[in-house]
């Protein structure tokens, strides 16, 4: 195999994530430090993970295919970029995140490769791949961090033209701020922690969290609408994204940072989502606030679902508006529970002196309990008024607040949660999520459907199987809930095929209980099959035609969202 990088770099590219799972190599999760994480999984999956796991084989013993590029492709391709065809950057840009993927890299299945993996310095750079690749009738496909899990990065199964992975690390600075009207200008190859630490050096904040925020990319939450863990305060990224810059097949497109416009439909809003559609968006001009004075995110303890729903919704109906509003269900709170590092004495007393006083002074049942998370950020002043606002509705709600170490614990793990699934993985446990959005008034009604809809999935497939939810962000006039579920497939049958089954019988209640198929995870392949029942036939139809209208050649990572 043959590794090749032509041209200096002007910025250093950035290593992708591990070829087989999430985020780096040095970084694992272990259940060694949670005492009670093993015989939870034990009784809740009929799984033990206090065996060494297997995560997948040494790189050397994958079969890569050689690379297809033809010589003018590749010249073009070198005139205007970083070129490499090493197998392992073919390989770690082939795939996102996605279950199936990391199933399929794991078993060294590792479907169609890009040929080459191109990483441009600059925008000019980004417009003469493009050129190249569509003089050649070559596929495209953008590349941020690499984190989807919706199947947007793969390409097409049967693709016969070259394929280039158009990797975008090297753009990854702040260009501007405009203090006065409080928007940067940044370039969309800037990873979340890069894209934070140039803001914060100069006392600014863009205010986006995802679960994934060390290893996504401002252009890939912008392909996505992706939102973050608080964006109830900042917005979600489409709310944040005031303008773009975008190469498409026919130039530059660049719309205007302007905070309201009145020509036709919004254009930014058609980049919004389209996944390397449309184009490769090069910058953005997103909103950015000060950092706040203040931050703290507290816990809250509801006695029952629908206590904690209502509150969310009656919190979200009021003045207060926390920047982060988040309630588990009573699994999902269990789960939360077994996951706390080895507590001291002290802690122990406390959680047991808490229990005695929420079930005989607060009547909870302790088992049907559901955990919160609220934040507040701004001044001491605010801060004070939000808290006080958020608890009387709270307590209206016979929740109880449980104080500010629960919610830094949470702050300070959310970033290695996304590592547990390999754990799991490398026990033979599948796990994965499906997240969605829909009225308040449809929640209840939703969360039931879905938690039925999974529990049928997991008995039709006689595997013992865990479900569990939680609201993530609030609406005016409703909200995200977002599923976890996991299970050991049966012995004999396609794990693939049974974990199909169950993310398929979600999917479909969600769309059949009038909810959209995601509320951030985006499309790409997984969700297409829900997207006409999601937008109706006419609203695909129109989304097929503008696809079809910039890119006549489907050069541009073809075959997702329709
Ligand atoms: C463990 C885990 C946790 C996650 N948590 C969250 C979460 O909390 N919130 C959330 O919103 N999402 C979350 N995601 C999903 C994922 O992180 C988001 O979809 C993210 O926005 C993708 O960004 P990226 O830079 O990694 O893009 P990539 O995965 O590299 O690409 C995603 C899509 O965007 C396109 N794209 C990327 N960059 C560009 C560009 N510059 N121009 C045009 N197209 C481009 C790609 O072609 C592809 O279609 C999570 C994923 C995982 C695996």
């Amino acid at each position: 195999m043959t590794a090749t990088t032509s041209r200096a770099s002007a910025q250093r590219p950035r290593p992708a994530m591990k070829w087989w799972g999430w985020g780096e190599e040095s970084v694992e999760f272990t259940h060694e430090d949670k005492p009670a994480l093993a015989p939870f999984l034990r009784d809740a999956l009929g799984v033990d993970v206090t065996s060494a796991g297997v995560s997948a084989p040494p790189f050397e013993r994958l079969q890569v295919p050689e690379p297809d590029l033809p010589d003018a492709l590749r010249a073009a391709l070198e005139r205007a970029a970083d070129v490499s065809t090493s197998a392992h950057d073919r390989v770690a840009h082939a795939r996102g995140k996605s279950l199936r993927d990391l199933v399929r890299q794991r078993r060294g299945e590792l479907g169609r490769l890009p040929d080459a993996v191109v990483r441009p310095a600059d925008e000019a750079g980004v417009e003469a791949v493009v050129r190249a690749v569509l003089e050649a009738d070559a596929v495209l496909i953008p590349f941020g961090g690499g984190s989807s899990i919706s199947g947007s990065l793969e390409p097409p199964a049967g693709e016969s033209r070259p394929v280039v992975s158009l990797d975008l690390s090297r753009l990854a600075s702040v260009l501007d701020i405009d203090p006065v009207s409080r928007l940067a200008r940044v370039q969309a190859g800037a990873l979340g922690p890069d894209l934070e630490r140039q803001l914060g050096e100069r006392g600014w904040t863009l205010g986006h969290f995802p679960d994934s925020f060390t290893h996504s990319t401002l252009g890939g939450w912008i392909a996505t609408r992706s939102s973050g863990m608080q964006s109830d305060r900042y917005g979600d990224i489409a709310e944040l994204t005031r303008a773009v810059r975008v190469v498409t097949p026919a130039g530059v497109l660049a719309t205007r940072p302007v905070p309201a416009t009145s020509t036709g439909p919004s254009v930014r809003e058609m980049v919004l989502g389209s996944e390397g559609r449309l184009g490769v968006i090069t910058e953005a001009t997103v909103h950015v606030r000060r950092l706040p004075a203040e931050r703290i995110i507290l816990g809250y303890l509801f006695p029952g679902w629908d206590e904690a729903l209502t509150a969310m919704r009656d919190i979200a109906a009021s003045e207060a508006s926390p920047s982060v509003t988040r309630v588990s269900d009573a699994y999902e709170t269990r789960f939360s529970f077994v996951t706390r590092k080895d507590p001291t004495v002290l802690d122990r007393l406390k959680s047991a002196a808490l229990k005695t006083y929420l079930s005989r002074r607060r009547g909870f049942d302790v088992g049907e309990m559901c955990l919160s998370f609220i934040g507040y950020e701004g001044t001491e002043r605010h801060v004070a008024a939000q808290r006080k606002l958020t608890g009387k509705i709270v307590s209206r709600h016979g929740g109880v607040c449980i104080g500010a170490s629960p919610g830094e614990l949470y702050d300070q793990k959310k970033f290695d949660t996304p590592y547990i699934r390999d754990f799991l993985l490398d026990r033979g446990t599948l796990a994965d999520v499906s997240e969605t959005a829909a009225p308040w008034s449809a929640l209840k009604p939703l969360y039931d459907a879905v938690m039925a809809a999974a529990r049928e999935a997991f008995a039709e497939l006689r595997v013992q199987g865990y479900i569990m939810c939680h609201l993530s962000h609030s609406y005016h006039a409703g909200a995200c809930l977002y599923f976890t579920f996991a299970f050991e497939p049966r012995p004999g049958g396609e794990p693939l095929d049974q974990y199909t089954r169950v993310k398929s019988a979600i999917q479909q209640a969600f769309v059949d209980n009038g909810a959209t198929l995601s509320h951030h995870h985006a499309v790409g392949t997984e969700h297409a099959e829900w997207l006409e029942q999601d937008l109706s036939a006419p609203g695909t139809a129109m989304l097929r035609a503008l696809f079809d209208g910039v890119d006549p050649g489907r050069n541009l990572n073809p075959g997702k969202i329709v």
